[in-house]
């Protein structure tokens, strides 16, 4: 199934104008893929860079929040899938930003090239400058992201907690580096192939998660939260929400719990 042809062929179908998100998180991605702009007061951050043939919605969309794409110190990738890495070579030569991806995800950066599901559009290799550590979080300007390692969408999925500030208070942010559960249906699994193990350790990774309180989701994917509808009541931010982030992850522990009951192979019974 193709998904990314129609992103190629009409790119300005899915502008987004972008938005303050909270504190000085700003939305700059497109309708399809979430790309998230942190203004950390000393350079900004990037997280995720979606496909090239997005990449200079994205710059305007930086611009029209105020900043200059050229001030990107960091770019932290989710996982490497194309529609979230497939401009990072561009993105990082054009800013001269360090790249920063889970170290889990590596043999798919060279060897099986493949797991990276370009669908045939062109795809440039980076050079990474670091790996995530969970005791160590990434760290600029006034802004701290833990890292947190997260497989079973791909084996080198990260998800990103962080804090911002808006009208005095204090909000913490959570981005669940890939959710969906698709690379781990059956058919996938053998085509790839893929562990079957991926299965419980995602149920794991949200389980973990869930153990995080968060304020204020930061969607990977802006319909996992229906990004664009969330209306303001009462003038608040309706961004913050702090039921938001345990109901999205039980909805997808469920369809994970869906896909391993309607699975023809069983934890106990290798590939
Ligand atoms: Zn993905």
């Amino acid at each position: 199934m193709e998904v990314f042809k129609d992103f190629f062929d009409h790119p300005y179908n899915y502008q987004v104008e972008p938005f303050r998100m909270i504190g000085n998180t700003y939305y700059v991605g497109n309708q399809y893929v979430g790309c998230f702009l942190i203004d950390s007061g000393d350079g900004l951050i990037l997280i995720d860079t979606a496909m090239p043939c997005f990449t200079y919605q994205l710059f305007e969309s930086i611009r029209k929040v105020g900043y200059d794409p050229r001030d990107i110190k960091l770019i932290l990738l989710s996982h490497a899938h194309y529609d979230h890495i497939g401009a990072a070579r561009i993105v990082k030569e054009y800013t001269g930003a360090k790249m920063y991806i889970g170290r889990e995800e590596l043999p798919v950066l060279t060897e099986k090239k493949e797991y990276i599901l370009t669908e045939g559009h062109e795809y440039a290799d980076f050079d990474v400058d670091g790996f995530y550590q969970e005791e160590q979080p990434i760290r600029l300007g006034n802004v701290v992201i833990r890292t947190l390692f997260t497989p079973g969408h791909t084996e080198g999925t990260y998800s990103f907690i962080f804090e911002q500030t808006e009208d005095g208070k204090v909000y913490q942010c959570g981005l669940m580096g890939g959710i969906g559960v698709v690379t781990m249906l059956d058919e996938i699994l053998e085509q790839r192939p893929l562990p079957l193990h991926l299965r419980q350790d995602y149920i794991h990774s949200l389980e973990r998660l869930k153990t995080i309180p968060v304020d204020v989701v930061i969607p990977s994917h802006p319909d996992q939260i229906d990004l664009f509808s969330i209306k303001s009541q009462h003038g608040e931010n309706p961004y913050i929400d702090t039921e938001r982030w345990q109901k999205l992850l039980d909805k997808w522990i469920a369809r994970m719990q869906d896909v391993i009951r309607t699975s023809k192979f069983t934890p106990e019974q290798p590939q």
